[in-house]
């Protein structure tokens, strides 16, 4: 293992002065940082611990419903605790099913959005285009695991459930870097993440997530996440669908487990969801219509029919026939 220097920030500049390092890279609670150097796909020099920041901690709900979330809050305090069960079900739920126990209390919601994709080829350190390569590997290989929807070289998928969540409960993040703050959407924040192959965010040299923002929108309606895996615990989604009624009525929905980043489900199926009064046809045409552009490999066909059914069951589940 390549070494480190372990540097614990005490405050944003001090993290970011450290961050402007050109091989130093931020570090939350390990649980991939360190596995990605001891698999040698990351060499990074220094190590800048962003959990002792001021607030990093901290979830802070806002009477109008808004809410800020440190960037170290830990993935179990979003699914134990009662506030974020309440307001935003769909985050807890999803938080609930990350990994174990122990992974979710020592990872981080910074950490789980800028953990890198679990594709065996890039995880092995083969040349695939993660891994400099010229291509990506999983496109005529073992790619069941992939993305149906990609637009770029890479057909890896974003592994994080929060990050599902928080896409149908438009969460921002606040990014820090040496010229203060910024604000970013998440299809900002993972913009063109399967063209880039140093990593999936946009995040610029000595930039780190700060915080999550939640808007008020985000709070209450009817929210929910579900999630399918290979096996009954302890595994990353093969497909996974976040929904979103929101108080006035309009729903967002989006699926996990197909792209490299934020995957909506396409805005005239919302819309129709949104009107309501399906019926069990509608319903199979929605949902025919959600994966239309689906682009399955060899072997993830099967990601098109898991996707359909849980969109299925979300509709009934939103609008009893
Ligand atoms: C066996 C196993 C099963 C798992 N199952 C799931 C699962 O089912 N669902 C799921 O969502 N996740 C799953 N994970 C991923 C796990 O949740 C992540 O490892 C964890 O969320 C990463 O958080 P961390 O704080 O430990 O990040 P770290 O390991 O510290 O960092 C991960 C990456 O993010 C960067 N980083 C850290 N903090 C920030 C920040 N604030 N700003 C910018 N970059 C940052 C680091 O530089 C590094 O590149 C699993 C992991 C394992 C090992």
């Amino acid at each position: 293992m390549h070494p480190f220097a372990y540097h614990p920030a005490s405050d944003a500049a001090d993290a970011t002065r450290a961050l402007g390092a050109p091989t130093a890279v931020p570090l939350g609670g390990g649980t991939d940082l360190l596995v990605t150097m001891k698999e040698e796909i990351a060499h990074p020099d220094t190590l800048v611990d962003l959990r002792r920041l001021p607030g990093a901690r901290d979830i802070v709900l806002h009477d109008d419903g808004s809410a800020r979330l440190g960037c170290a809050v830990r993935i179990a305090d979003l699914a134990t605790h009662a506030g974020i069960a309440e307001r935003y079900a769909a985050l807890a739920q999803a938080a609930a099913s990350v990994g174990t126990p122990q992974l979710r209390t020592m990872g981080t919601l910074g950490g789980n959005l800028a953990q890198r994709p679990r594709c065996w080829y890039f995880r092995r350190a083969l040349p695939c285009f993660k891994n400099g390569g010229p291509s990506c590997l999983a496109e005529d290989g073992e790619n069941h695991y992939h993305a149906l929807f990609t637009d770029g070289a890479c057909h890896a998928v974003h592994p994080s459930d929060p990050l599902v969540a928080l896409t149908v409960l438009e969460a921002t993040v606040e990014v820090t870097g040496a010229h203060g703050t910024r604000v970013l959407t998440l299809d900002e924040l993972f913009a063109g993440a399967a063209q880039r192959a140093d990593g999936e965010t946009t995040l610029a040299g000595g930039e780190f997530i700060s915080a999550v923002l939640l808007p008020a929108t985000a709070a209450g309606g009817e929210q929910f996440y579900d999630k399918l895996m290979q096996r009954g615990a302890w595994d990353f989604a093969t497909v996974s669908l976040a929904a979103h009624r929101r108080t006035d009525g309009r729903v967002l929905m989006a699926f996990g487990g197909l792209a490299l980043g934020p995957c909506r489900v396409a805005a005239s199926v919302e819309e129709d969801v949104t009107t309501g009064g399906l019926d069990d046809d509608s319903i199979d045409a929605l949902s025919e219509r959600a994966l239309y552009d689906a682009k399955p490999l060899e072997h993830n066909g099967y990601k098109v029919w898991q996707a359909q059914a849980l969109l299925k069951r979300a509709l009934r589940r939103m609008d009893p026939l």
